[in-house]
């Protein structure tokens, strides 16, 4: 599981809670504006790999 986590657009302060997925803890301390909530993976590929280990032991 990943802790969601809210980006102000306004002045880009980011905080992290599963709170953030209630609206009424959507908004940024600093500014009041709405937070962006974010609760995926990173896109960057991390998720993947360890597959690859497991083909191999299987093949074998
Ligand atoms: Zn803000």
């Amino acid at each position: 599981m990943t802790t969601p986590r809210g980006t102000c657009p306004e002045c880009g302060q980011v905080s992290y809670g599963w709170a953030l997925l209630q609206p009424e803890h959507q908004r940024c301390n600093s500014c009041g504006a709405k937070l962006s909530i974010e609760t995926r993976r990173r896109k960057d590929g991390r998720a993947a790999p360890k597959r690859e280990e497991r083909q191999d032991d299987e093949t074998a």
